[in-house]
């Protein structure tokens, strides 16, 4: 995912800001990591570039 999209994502539950954890990214893109929920401590996984954004209840 491109950083700019940080700007424009929020929380699924509660619709706060996230923070990111970078693990792999290159010049445009963060390839893996996590995001954070501020408010609610959710987590959301970045794998091969792509936030999976489901709320942790539709996960599996
Ligand atoms: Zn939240």
């Amino acid at each position: 995912m491109r950083r700019k999209l940080l700007e424009i994502l929020a929380c699924p539950v509660c619709k706060s800001d996230l923070e990111v954890e970078v693990h792999e990214e290159n010049e445009e893109e963060i390839i893996s990591g996590k995001l954070r929920c501020k408010k609610c401590n959710v987590e959301y996984p970045i794998e091969e570039g792509i936030p999976n954004m489901l709320p942790p209840e539709l996960r599996t």
